[in-house]
């Protein structure tokens, strides 16, 4: 089946972007008009049809909130997982995808446990106080009767490192804040997070009995934001934790006033056994190229607290969204677009690692990978890991997404999920949505629908179904990264 778009008079184009109405069929030829020109032409129509579609007959919304509603806690391994999959398959059936199924990857099972208090035992005008924290993922628990111990701040491994033995012993308070300096909040993230994924490793190579880490947001207010944390083989594991930025700056500031600071941390999470989860997969066959596979991913998986609605519900929504846009509009494209929900982004990336695994062989014919990971907000653009020549032919295309505001394209990573095609030389994209908000609410209780808004949303439903489209429907594949 190939379907055929006329294009239509540049006027009335203008008219039509102008309005978001369908513009009617004129008749008019567009012959004269240079080969450039006249493909410019389409491409922004067809992504006026789409940013129409989404805003006024989307069903990004009505997804999220089926997904938030059904299992609004879902870390790998958990029954909200498992209910999370059942959702996919019904939603991509309920939308017409085609080959709709799942594969099997094998993921690790935290549980949080129903203890967690942090709470003063020194000074003892504070003694029983407590303060707001999240054990982090992967965390081991701390004996019945807590871990005990006075607490010792830094803002680095090496000023932890400069203590020598005076962290032996300690809680180890990891203050360093995401820089408000920076202006994307995300590379704040990225100068912080080694607290959270390592301080409990440092921490134990310190001689200290526990790590806490002040929570990854640029807010100062009450609430923790866990994630994933490690251990390291030969090296003791202590339990870990996130207080809330305003928790972790009341600890420093009595520690700065020279107050002696004991802490009585308490957890009772627990590793199980690993367990079979899915990623859940479905497509829209392309038209002459079939075999030249296109992904939109996101991940399936959520911290268990919270609703995981931007992180990463949105994405999941958005990305079955986007295939039926373009299935409604007639916008099929001529090679084939894979809807792609990958299981354990959160705590191993065993989904996206599987999903390499089991496609080895058509890794080759993976033209582009796409994901949708960095929450709800108006997109502005894509940042991608393209090559030179790439990166040129996603400018190119992208310009027709000036419209909403998301026409940039920038040098950057594609998404975690889909980083392991890297290897291939699959070029991954990322959706670059308006990043100021995202981690008010990252990995928190306050993750939850209420805070998405739909417009948004739809409109970065909207950026994704018209980048999809405009590469999957090219002459010309998108250049190829070299291999790793
Ligand atoms: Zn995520």
């Amino acid at each position: 089946m190939i379907h055929f778009h006329r294009p239509r008079p540049f006027v009335l184009l203008l008219l039509c972007a102008a309005c978001n109405a369908p513009a009617p069929h004129t008749g008019v030829a567009d012959a004269a008009l240079p080969d450039a020109a006249s493909a410019g032409i389409r491409r922004a129509e067809a992504v006026g049809r789409i940013v129409e579609e989404s805003l006024v007959r989307g069903r990004a919304w009505d997804k999220l909130a089926a997904l938030c509603a059904v299992a609004p806690h879902r870390l790998s391994g958990s029954a909200g997982a498992a209910l999370a999959v059942e959702w996919a398959v019904g939603a991509m059936l309920a939308d017409g995808l085609e080959n709709v199924h799942s594969e099997p990857c094998t993921v690790p099972r935290w549980e949080r446990g129903a203890v967690e208090v942090l709470e003063f035992v020194e000074p003892r005008e504070l003694a029983g106080e407590r303060l707001p924290i999240l054990a982090l993922g992967g965390s081991v628990a701390t004996p019945a009767g807590g871990t005990t111990a006075e607490v010792v701040v830094v803002e680095s491994f090496e000023d932890l490192r400069a203590l020598g033995d005076a962290a032996t012993g300690r809680i180890v308070l990891f203050a360093r804040p995401m820089a408000d300096g920076e202006p994307n909040p995300f590379d704040a993230y990225r100068g912080a997070v080694d607290q959270r994924s390592r301080g409990a490793i440092e921490a134990a190579r310190a001689g200290a009995v526990a790590a806490i880490v002040r929570s990854m947001t640029t807010l100062r207010d009450d609430e923790p934001h866990t994630g994933a944390m490690r251990y390291a083989d030969g090296v003791p594991r202590v339990p870990a934790a996130a207080v809330s930025t305003n928790g972790a700056d009341r600890i420093a500031s009595l520690i700065a006033d020279g107050a002696r600071v004991v802490l009585r941390l308490r957890l009772d999470c627990r590793t199980r056994d690993a367990v079979t989860s899915f990623n859940v997969i479905g497509e829209l066959v392309g038209t002459e190229l079939p075999d030249e596979v296109l992904v939109i991913g996101a991940h399936l998986d959520a911290w268990d607290v919270g609703e995981g609605a931007h992180d990463d519900g949105a994405g999941c929504a958005q990305a079955i969204e986007a295939l039926r846009i373009l299935e409604a509009l007639g916008l099929r494209p001529r090679r084939t677009l894979r809807a792609v929900l990958f299981m354990n982004e959160e705590n191993g990336l065993a989904g996206g690692r599987a999903y390499r695994a089991a496609h080895a062989a058509e890794m080759a014919n993976h033209v582009m990978a796409l994901e949708s990971d960095r929450g709800a907000y108006s997109p502005r653009g894509f940042t991608t890991d393209a090559g030179p020549a790439g990166l040129a032919v996603l400018r190119e295309l992208a310009a027709a997404l000036a419209p909403i505001g998301a026409d940039r394209v920038m040098e950057g990573s594609g998404g975690a999920d889909i980083s392991p095609m890297a290897q291939d030389g699959v070029p991954l994209v990322g959706l670059y949505p308006d990043p100021q908000r995202y981690f008010d609410l990252h990995h928190s209780r306050a993750d939850t629908l209420a805070m998405v808004n739909r417009r948004e949303l739809h409109l970065g439903a909207a950026a994704l179904a018209a980048l999809l489209y405009l590469v999957a429907d090219s002459e010309e594949p998108l250049p190829r990264n070299a291999s790793e």
